[in-house]
């Protein structure tokens, strides 16, 4: 069943006096785009949100994630986060260890003096809050499900062929923004080339209920199959991220369950007792890709459209959302000023902000997972020596903290309230 949320069919046509039908199309209602929406709500700009998958298969992506302290800065400044707060749950320790080495790190409250390390959450409570706040925005239309299936760059605008299941329409704009996913066709068709490689390795995520409290503790194991993450949920759920080398998580995933909980405990420990499944376990895979643009005239790419990391750190998910803050920022200066927002040199204004500090951390994923997915022992002395430096040096403390968090590098001004 094809609906157009929010608004009826007949506002998709023309309705400015310059002739352009939208200021700003977002193709992708993902987290990602959503956030963009939603963080142009008092901007006057009329905004389209395109989005393929119907809202009901979207919010049953079986995904969670580590939401970091920036991103709940940036969701409580747009408005969004009480929404979604009695869904997500608090991370107040992050426990860092090296397979069975002693020397663990725990990060506490503490170390950052503040009441909470960062949030985890499920995709659907993110997006159904998201999806219902952008409904409520008067200059955002939300066209769902429809794809875009053609585009046309011309110097003043960009003319989107759009396909819903009664029709085909085509709407202009000043700037379309690629917030499409990791595969994005808009920056394929665009011919923007991309960086990076598949690490050989993949991911098994599942929902796990433990005996007893999981307290509310986050947990980075690194194993040299590739590092073991669990994450706390509200109803005292864990999001397991157990990485592996590609062939031994698919054979994982496809344990029978009995034999999967038995794998798991030992990977696991028993700090936590007895352990159920819930729900299904999914395998994705591992890679890391950058594209060598992120803008082009009328075009800008935000998300997994732009990049994908490995997911040590949970930073992935966390990247987008500062990238729709800071194209944000950038498009209602530049709206302010008068400019035209598709112009190349409002562009390169996000690109220029977002780029490096975006391949900062692809780096930094990269090489956590390189050095601990090591054994060749004077790395393993090196990595160790690394975490004394964690557990024994404030500074350093603080220093890995922050960049887990999200609180270094440009933070956008959508991120400077406190929750
Ligand atoms: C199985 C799996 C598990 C994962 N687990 C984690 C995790 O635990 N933690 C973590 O941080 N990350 C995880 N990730 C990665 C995470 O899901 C992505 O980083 C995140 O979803 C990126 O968000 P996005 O909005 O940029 O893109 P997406 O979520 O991919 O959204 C893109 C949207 O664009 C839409 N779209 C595409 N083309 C068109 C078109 N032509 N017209 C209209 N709409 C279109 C798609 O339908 C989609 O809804 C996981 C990924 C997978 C596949």
């Amino acid at each position: 069943m094809s609906t157009v949320l929010h608004y009826p069919q007949s506002q998709l046509q023309p309705r400015d006096p310059v002739g352009l039908d939208y200021d700003l199309v977002i193709v992708g209602g993902g987290l990602v785009g959503l956030t963009l929406a939603a963080a142009l709500r008092h901007s006057q700009l009329k905004v389209l949100v395109v989005e393929a998958q119907p809202t009901s298969v979207a919010a049953m992506k079986g995904q969670a994630y580590h939401i970091n302290l920036l991103s709940s800065h940036i969701f409580a400044e747009i408005g969004v986060w009480p929404a979604m707060r009695p869904g997500v749950n608090p991370i107040r320790e992050i426990h860092l260890s090296d397979g069975d080495y002693a020397g663990k790190v725990q990060f506490t409250l503490a170390d950052l003096q503040s009441d909470v390390l960062g949030y985890v959450a499920e995709h659907r409570v993110l997006l159904a809050a998201l999806q219902q706040f952008i409904q409520n925005c008067a200059s955002v239309t939300y066209l769902c499900p429809a794809e875009l299936v053609n585009t046309n760059y011309s110097a003043d605008e960009v003319e989107l062929t759009l396909k819903t299941q009664e029709q085909t329409q085509i709407v202009r704009t000043q700037l379309l923004v690629a917030a499409d996913g990791a595969r994005s066709p808009i920056r394929q068709s665009a011919g923007i080339v991309t960086a990076g490689w598949q690490y050989g390795q993949a991911c098994v995520v599942a929902f796990i209920k433990p005996e007893k409290s999981h307290q509310d503790i986050a947990y980075e194991r690194f194993q040299t199959e590739g590092p073991f993450a669990i994450l706390p949920l509200p109803d005292n759920l864990c999001r397991i991220v157990w990485t592996a080398p590609k062939e031994e998580a698919v054979a994982i995933a496809q344990l029978d369950e009995t034999a999967f909980l038995s794998r798991l405990k030992q990977r696991y420990g028993d700090q936590m007792g007895e352990l159920e499944m819930v729900g299904q376990r999914f395998v994705f895979p591992v890679q890391l890709k950058h594209s060598l643009r992120y803008t082009q005239p009328r075009l800008a790419l935000i998300g997994d459209a732009a990049h994908c990391c490995h997911p040590v750190g949970g930073q992935g998910i966390n990247l987008g959302f500062r990238d729709a803050a800071a194209l944000a920022e950038v498009v209602l200066s530049a709206h302010r000023q008068g400019e035209d927002l598709g112009a190349p040199q409002v562009l390169r204004r996000y690109e220029q902000w977002r780029k490096l500090e975006n391949l900062t951390i692809l780096g930094f994923t990269d090489l956590l997972n390189r050095l601990f997915s090591n054994s060749w022992v004077p790395l393993v002395w090196f990595r160790r020596l690394g975490l004394q430096a964690l557990r024994h040096i404030p500074l350093a403390r603080s220093i890995a903290l922050r960049l887990m968090v999200g609180l270094l590098g440009r933070r956008p001004r959508l991120s400077e309230i406190e929750v």
